[in-house]
């Protein structure tokens, strides 16, 4: 026995709560849609976790950033879904789907069916010992995925405050939990074994600026590339544990510490909290042999359907075609998440008569004072712009003789927006040295010309107009938290944060 829905949204977090302001904005019945999510809480804003959450002061919580205040729009707390007949299942897994039958079985032992199903399952962070690296189910080692992590390392850096935090990984998680342990009064260094942080995204020379700003904030960085090896974990040996407090302290993942991290190289980082972030997976396992994957994702197509036609999927877990790049991706950024979601409920409402997703890649970041944005693809040739002394600057890339990304760090609402439209205008790049001088120049010129041939959805489907982004992170923490990172601001001598 069981109960049947229209709609299922499988997955709780930030996709599926753009999900659901999408249904209500529609029109749909009460009663129709359902959401089942392993997590406690109803969906919100994730990248809160690693920001306003970790801060020492009037640190971000829940209520106050449920989604949908991320995009400015409603926050959708418990009392909305149930005002708005939504059937909010959480704190519930899903064991199984049989996307034949169109059924779910949830851990509780319900079947739950749909006529339409939107996968928004999201990701799972990478674990060590998937790597061979033991250590990391100990109480002092942290990943940051979910509220349940982000509310374990506020507790380990009130226990540990002052002493040593190694953070293994410098991409998005390690550089802003760096960020946060050095706010919240710890000694950290970051261990990883690319030749720069954010080595995915930033070059070379980008990144100096980035590691320069932090070692002025007093973050160490080992330097471990000769270990890397084609993504096997060889550089980070082991962690080392004892049994400290085993049979004295009766909680949970206390029972054993990790006391050091160690290197291949025979060095050891004493260690008395780790946070570890090397990636993630996309949820997809559900779906293994019954839909089409790709890329490491659920495929689906311009309508985020996947091969099934009655099963959408959306956010992390989606690979879709990504027009500005002329194939199929998967973004793991929240704006993508975001906007995916809208797309496919709309798609669902009107009957597949949508165009189709138009999407142009966001994302950014906030670290200390700092805060960037960056737009398409960071393909091909690369020409450096501005002030990388501490002040505006920036990157363009570009390839077959077009503008293909943009890279700002420090720019005004309508810098960032110019650097927007004009790399979803992929304007013609003829001298780089020309572009170089121009610099943000460029950017400002090209945005302000106007576009007859683009349609008018091209700028609104990606955020750059409606939303904005650049302070999604002030809108999800709320007004106290603004408040306490304008003094946290101002204490690290740089007010130039913009809200
Ligand atoms: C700490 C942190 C900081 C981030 N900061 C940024 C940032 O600054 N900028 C940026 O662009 N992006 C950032 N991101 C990435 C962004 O949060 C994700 O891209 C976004 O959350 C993806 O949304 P989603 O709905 O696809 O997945 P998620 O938000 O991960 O939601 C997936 C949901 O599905 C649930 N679920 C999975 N499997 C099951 C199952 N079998 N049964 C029931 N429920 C299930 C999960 O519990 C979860 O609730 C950050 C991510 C993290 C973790």
């Amino acid at each position: 026995m069981g109960r049947a829905f229209v709609y299922v949204i499988l997955g709780g977090g930030v996709a599926a709560g753009y999900a659901a302001l999408e249904f209500s904005k529609r029109g749909i019945s009460h009663g129709e849609l359902c959401i089942i999510s392993e997590e406690s809480v109803p969906p919100y804003e994730r990248p809160a976790l690693s920001k306003g959450f970790l801060l020492p002061e009037a640190p971000a919580r829940l209520p106050s950033f449920h989604t949908c205040v991320g995009a400015n729009e409603e926050r959708l707390t418990p009392e909305w879904y149930k005002e708005h007949g939504i059937e909010l299942v959480i704190g519930t897994q899903v064991k199984s789907v049989d996307v034949r039958r169109k059924t779910l079985l949830a851990g509780s032992g319900e079947t739950i069916s749909y006529k339409v199903l939107i996968i928004a399952t999201g990701a799972r962070a990478l674990k060590l010992e998937e790597f061979g690296v033991k250590g990391s189910d100990s109480g002092n080692v942290c990943y940051l995925r979910d509220l349940a992590d982000a509310n374990r390392l506020v507790d380990l850096m009130e226990s540990s405050s002052g002493g040593n935090a190694i953070v293994i990984g410098g991409g998005y998680i390690g550089m802003e939990c760096a960020a946060s342990l050095v706010i919240n009064r710890m000694n950290v260094t970051m261990v990883f074994p690319e030749e720069h942080c954010m080595a995915r995204l930033f070059t070379p020379k980008i990144a100096s600026f980035y590691e320069e700003f932090y070692k002025s904030k007093g973050v160490k960085k080992v330097d471990v590339k000769f270990f890397w090896n084609n993504m096997n974990f060889e550089w980070l040996l082991s962690c080392f544990r004892q049994n400290k407090f085993c049979t004295f302290l009766n909680r949970e993942n206390i029972g054993s510490m990790v006391t050091a991290v160690n290197l291949r190289d025979g060095s050891s980082l004493p260690a008395d909290v780790v946070v570890v972030g090397i990636g993630i997976r996309p949820n997809k396992s559900l779906f293994e042999g019954q839909l089409t994957l790709e890329k490491g994702g659920i495929k689906v197509n311009g309508k985020m359907q996947s091969s099934n036609s009655s099963v959408y999927a959306v956010g992390d877990v989606a690979t879709f075609p990504v027009k500005v790049f002329g194939e199929s991706r998967r973004l793991e950024h929240v704006d993508s998440a975001r906007k995916s979601a809208r797309h496919a409920v709309t798609a669902i409402m009107e009957r597949n008569q949508v165009d189709e997703f138009d999407y142009l890649p966001f994302f950014y970041s906030r670290i200390f004072t700092l805060s960037w944005q960056f737009y398409g693809d960071n393909a091909g040739d690369v020409v450096h712009f501005g002030d990388f002394s501490g002040g505006t600057f920036g990157a363009y890339w570009v390839r077959k003789g077009q503008l293909v990304g943009s890279f700002l760090e420090g720019g005004t609402k309508e810098e960032y927006e110019a650097i927007a439209k004009a790399t979803r205008q992929k304007p013609e790049v003829e001298d780089l040295a020309e572009l170089e001088r121009q610099g943000l120049g460029f950017a400002l010129t090209v945005s302000q010309k106007p576009q007859p041939s683009s349609p008018p959805h091209d700028v609104t489907s990606s955020g750059i107009v409606q939303e904005r982004p650049m302070y999604a992170f002030h809108a999800t923490v709320g007004v106290v938290v603004a408040a306490s990172i304008a003094a946290f601001a101002y204490r690290y001598g740089r007010k130039r944060r913009r809200w």
